[in-house]
C-alpha cells in the first residue's frame, strides 16, 4: 500500500478579485515510504500549497488524498493537527523557529504537544541536536544562531516526534552555498534512514541530484521521473504517541512556557503593569470587606456594653413651650415600668461628677452613678457588665434605700492599691458610708476608631465609676430631679422594635409630641449594617471598576498580541498543536496574570491589617474574603476567552505567513 495517495485533487483560492485561482490542478500522485521526492517548478506554480496540502496545514476543496489508506479530506482541524503531530515534520525556507526561546526549546516543542514526558524529551531534543551537530548551541537563543544552524534545528524538531515524512519547503533557499550543502545531505541522510522526504525547490541543480523528480507548472504535474529506488525501507522509527497528549496540565504548562518566551521577549512591564491592575482591585476588594466588618465589629462593640435586651430611653433635646432644656425624671421612670407590657425591669439613671471617695487614707475624686439594675447581660461579649467580685445592686437595694456601692476596675484599683479584696469595706463618699458589695470586671471595647494608647486612656475612665442604688443616691445627693437615662429591660429581646415604639408612644400619650428617644440594639446593628454594606459597595464598586479595567486592557493586549505572535502560532500548529492547545495556552497566559495579581493583592492585604487595627477597625476575617480572588480568576478566565478563541481558530497556513 502506497504511503500516500493524492487523486484529482483541488486547491481553489479566492483571488484579490474574487476570482477563483487554482493553486493544484487535478493532482494525482503516489508516494511510497521511504522516498525521497523533489517538487521543482517555477515561483507560483503550486509547490508550496502541495506540501501544505500533504502535511495537514491545509485541506483540499476536492479530490482525494488517503494516508496509509486513510482518506485525510475533510477531517476536522484537530484530527490534520494529531496527524501533523504523528506524522509530518516541517522544514521551511524561513526557518520558523522561535526566535526567543533556546535551540532545545525549539526542538522540544512537538514533544510536548506529543505528550513526551520532560526527561524522556529533554533527551531526545538533545540527542536529534547532537545528530545535527549543534549540540554546543543547544542553550543559545534561536534567533542568534546562524541561518544554517537555524535550518538544522528546525530540521532537528522536524524528527522529534519522528518525522516520518519530512516536507521541505525551499530549505536551502535562505542559505549560502555551504550551508545548503549540509542540509541537504541531512536531508539525503535521512532518507536513507527510511524518512519519507518531499523537498520543494525551484533549483534545477537540486532537483537533478534527487532519484525521483516531479515537475509542476500552472498547478498540474507536467512529469514525473517516477521511482527509481525500489521502496523497499521499512519506514523511520518513530517514538510512540503518549497517551496523555494534550491534556490540560500539559496546556498549562504550555502556556506558562510561553509566557517565559514572551517575558524574554517584550521585558516584564508588559506583565507587571495588568498584574499590578489586578493586585490593586483585589487588594481594593479586600479592603472593603475588612473595613466594612471593622466598622459593624465596632458598633457591635459599643452596643455589647448596653446589652441586648435593652432599651436606652433618652429625651430629645430642646423642648417643652417655655423652650427650656427639658430632662427626664423618676416619674418618667414610674410610668415606663407600669404601662409598657413585657417590661423585665426598669433602671433610671443618674450621673454626678467629681465626687470625694474615701478609703482609709485613699482619697479621690470619682464620678458616680445611681441605677436600679444593670440586666442580666445575656448573649453579650466581654463588655457587658459582669462581677468580678461580690453582688451586683438590686432593685431591693434601691427600694429599701440600702448604702452600697459597686465599684469598677479601676476605682477599686485606685481606692484598694494593697490589693485587699472589697467586699464588704466600707467606704465613704461624700462623707458618707457606704459598704462595698462588689467589683465589675473590666469592660472593653467601648470606643473604636482611635489608637491602642487613647482607647485604654479612655477605657480605664469608663471603668472608673461608683454604682450606687439610685433612690439611695438620689435621696443623698441630688440637687434637682433630673434623670439622664433610663434603662429599660425587656423580658423577650426579640421584642425590642415593639417596646421601642410602644414607649414612643407612651412619650407622645404623656407629652403630646414624641420625647422619647429611643436607643436599642436591633436599630444600632441595623445601622451597622447599613455602614457596612455602603462600605462594600462603594469600595468594591471601585475595585470592580478596576478590574473591569484591567481585565479589558488585558483583553486588548492580548487581541493585539495574536497579531504580532501569528508566526509562533503557525509553528505551533504545524508542529501539532490542536485548537484548544492554542487556546489553552493564552487562556493560561492570562490567568497567569490574575493569579500573580491576586497574590500580591492579597500580600498587601496582610501588610494592611496591623495599620487598620491601630486605626481602632477590629481585626477578624471576613468570610468573604475569598470572593476577590474568585472574581479575579473568574473574570480573567472570561476575558480570555475571545483572544484564545480567535488565536485558536486561526488557519495554520495564513498564521505562517506572517
Ligand atoms: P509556489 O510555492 O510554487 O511558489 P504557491 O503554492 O505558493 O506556489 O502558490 C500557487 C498559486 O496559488 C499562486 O498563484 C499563489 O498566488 C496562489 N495562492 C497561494 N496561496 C494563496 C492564498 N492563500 N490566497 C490566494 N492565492 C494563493
Ligand atoms: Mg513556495
Amino acid at each position: 500500500m502506497a504511503l500516500i495517495r493524492l487523486h484529482a485533487l483541488n486547491r481553489w483560492f479566492q483571488g484579490k478579485e474574487g476570482e477563483r485561482v487554482r493553486a493544484i490542478h487535478d493532482v494525482s500522485l503516489c508516494i511510497e515510504e521511504g522516498e525521497f521526492i523533489c517538487i521543482t517548478g517555477p515561483s507560483g506554480s503550486g509547490k508550496s500549497t502541495l506540501l501544505n496540502l500533504l502535511g495537514g496545514l491545509d485541506s483540499a476543496s476536492s479530490g482525494s488524498y488517503r494516508l496509509e489508506g486513510r482518506e485525510i479530506c475533510g477531517l476536522s482541524s484537530d484530527a490534520l493537527a494529531i496527524l501533523r503531530r504523528r506524522t509530518f515534520g516541517f522544514v521551511f525556507q524561513s526557518f520558523n523557529l522561535l526566535g526567543e526561546a533556546t535551540a532545545l526549546e525549539n526542538v522540544e516543542m512537538p514533544g510536548r504537544y506529543a505528550g513526551l514526558e520532560r526527561s524522556t524529551r529533554k533527551k531526545r531534543a538533545g540527542a536529534l541536536l547532537d545528530y545535527m551537530g549543534l549540540e554546543e548551541h543547544a542553550q543559545r537563543l534561536a534567533a542568534d544562531l546562524s541561518g544554517g544552524e537555524q535550518q538544522r534545528v528546525a530540521i532537528a524538531r522536524a524528527l522529534m516526534n519522528g518525522g516520518k515524512v519530512i516536507l521541505a519547503d525551499e530549505p536551502t533557499q535562505a542559505l549560502d552555498g555551504e550551508s545548503a550543502a549540509l542540509v541537504l545531505d541531512v536531508l539525503e541522510r535521512l532518507s536513507e534512514k527510511g524518512h519519507t522526504v518531499v523537498l520543494a525547490t525551484h533549483s534545477g541543480a537540486i532537483a537533478s541530484r534527487s532519484p525521483r523528480c516531479i515537475e509542476l507548472r500552472n498547478a498540474r504535474i507536467v512529469s514525473d521521473s517516477g521511482r527509481e529506488v525500489a521502496p523497499a525501507r521499512k519506514g523511520a522509527a518513530r517514538p510512540p504517541d503518549h497517551p496523555t497528549a494534550g491534556g490540560v496540565s500539559a496546556a498549562i504548562r504550555q502556556g506558562l512556557q510561553s509566557l517565559l518566551i514572551r517575558i524574554r521577549r517584550h521585558g516584564r512591564l508588559g506583565l507587571i503593569l495588568p498584574t499590578a491592575g489586578v493586585a490593586l482591585a483585589v487588594w481594593l476588594g479586600c479592603l472593603a470587606l475588612l473595613l466594612g466588618e471593622g466598622i459593624y465589629a465596632r458598633v457591635v462593640q459599643s452596643v455589647n456594653q448596653v446589652g441586648m435586651e435593652t432599651i436606652t430611653v433618652m429625651r430629645t433635646g430642646q423642648s417643652g413651650r417655655d423652650g427650656r432644656f427639658k430632662w427626664l425624671t423618676r416619674d418618667d421612670a414610674i410610668a415606663l415600668e407600669e404601662e409598657i407590657v413585657g417590661v423585665r425591669a426598669v433602671s433610671p439613671a443618674k450621673f454626678w461628677p467629681d465626687m470625694e471617695i474615701r478609703h482609709g487614707d485613699v482619697s479621690l475624686s470619682l464620678n458616680v452613678v445611681g441605677v436600679v439594675d444593670r440586666g442580666t447581660r445575656q448573649g453579650r461579649g466581654d463588655a457587658g457588665y459582669r462581677m468580678a467580685a461580690g453582688k451586683p445592686i438590686t432593685p431591693h437595694d434601691d427600694e429599701s434605700l440600702e448604702r452600697v456601692a459597686v465599684l469598677d476596675t479601676v476605682a477599686q484599683e485606685q481606692l484598694f492599691p494593697s490589693g485587699t479584696n472589697p467586699v464588704g469595706r466600707e467606704i465613704r463618699i461624700n462623707g458618707v458610708p457606704f459598704r462595698v458589695k462588689g467589683v465589675y470586671e473590666y469592660r472593653r471595647g467601648l470606643i473604636g476608631g482611635l489608637s491602642e494608647d487613647e482607647i485604654r486612656e479612655r477605657q480605664d475612665f469608663l471603668n472608673s465609676l461608683v454604682h450606687l442604688p439610685f433612690r439611695t443616691a438620689y435621696n443623698l445627693f441630688a440637687q434637682d430631679d433630673r434623670v439622664y437615662w433610663i434603662y429599660v429591660f425587656l423580658e423577650d429581646p426579640d421584642q425590642l422594635y415593639e417596646v421601642g415604639t410602644a414607649i414612643r408612644n407612651l412619650g407622645i400619650r404623656r407629652y403630646g409630641e414624641e420625647v422619647y428617644f429611643v436607643e436599642h440594639w436591633g436599630e444600632t446593628h441595623q445601622q451597622a449594617l447599613r455602614q457596612r454594606e455602603l462600605m462594600r459597595m462603594g469600595l468594591g464598586f471601585l475595585a470592580g471598576i478596576v478590574m473591569l479595567v484591567v481585565n479589558f486592557s488585558v483583553m486588548a493586549m492580548m487581541l493585539n498580541s495574536i497579531r504580532t505572535r501569528r508566526g509562533e502560532i503557525g509553528i505551533r500548529m504545524a508542529v501539532g498543536a490542536r485548537q484548544r492547545d492554542i487556546s489553552w495556552q493564552f487562556m493560561t497566559e492570562s490567568i497567569a496574570i490574575s493569579v500573580a495579581g491576586a497574590t500580591a493583592g492579597y500580600l498587601l492585604v496582610l501588610v494592611c491589617i496591623p495599620l487598620l487595627n491601630s486605626l481602632g477597625y477590629p481585626s477578624g476575617v471576613p468570610t468573604l474574603i475569598w470572593a476577590p480572588l474568585v472574581i479575579a480568576l473568574f473574570s480573567g478566565l472570561v476575558f480570555s476567552i475571545v483572544p484564545a478563541r480567535r488565536a485558536a481558530r486561526l488557519d495554520p497556513v495564513v498564521a505562517l505567513a506572517g
